[in-house]
């Protein structure tokens, strides 16, 4: 993985190198049985270098807490390793990956499951999903449902925990919130 990881910091398959501090690779144990698979690295992540350290990543920690799952035994990495943004001035606002952009990357997300072959893999969102089955998918109807990707792997999918952050009403926040963790607590009964 180290090796996949050197060569990926020279990526140029698609433009998202250019304006992004560093590459964002995967991270976790090289025996973990569970990949979790974010979007992209946002604005903190960007900076540090790893994923899911900004507040998305601090509410994923929670829930899979919640859900009696260590963060700890999982790998976690996202669908495209560069942050997309937009400047307004000195903020960087997130900027959803194309399909191009998340097909060129996919080759990347690709490596990194053979090199692990996890028990489950959980798309988190839109992005991730669509990475794995190389079409434009969404995740409401078929959230909580165990489906297998083109390359055989089991896939547990729901949402993106950044979801969370974006809803306004607190009961609509928390109901949300319990249905995320009810998702995450199948991984277990999947990762044997
Ligand atoms: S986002 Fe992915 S495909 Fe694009 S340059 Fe970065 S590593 Fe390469």
């Amino acid at each position: 993985m180290a090796a996949l990881r050197k060569q990926a910091e020279g990526c140029e398959r698609c433009d998202l190198y250019k304006n992004a501090t560093q590459l964002v690779f995967g991270e976790g144990p090289a025996k973990a049985r569970v990949v979790l698979i974010g979007e992209q690295p946002g604005d903190r992540e960007d900076l540090a270098g790893r994923p899911f350290v900004g507040p998305a990543g601090r509410i994923l920690d929670e829930c899979l807490h919640e859900a009696g799952i260590d963060r700890s035994s999982c790998y976690l990495t996202n669908a495209v390793k560069h942050f997309k943004f937009e400047q307004r001035g000195k903020r960087r606002l997130h900027s959803r990956p194309n399909a191009g952009e998340i097909e060129r990357c996919s080759w990347w997300l690709g490596a990194e499951l053979e090199t692990l072959h996890p028990k489950v893999v959980v798309a988190l969102g839109a992005t991730a999903l669509s990475s794995l089955l190389g079409r434009r998918a969404g995740v409401m109807k078929i959230r909580g449902d165990l489906i297998a990707t083109p390359a055989g792997y089991p896939v547990l999918v729901t949402i993106h925990p950044s979801y969370l952050l974006r809803i306004r009403n607190k009961e609509d926040a928390a109901a949300e919130r319990g249905r995320f963790v009810k998702d995450l607590a199948k991984i277990a009964a999947h990762a044997g």
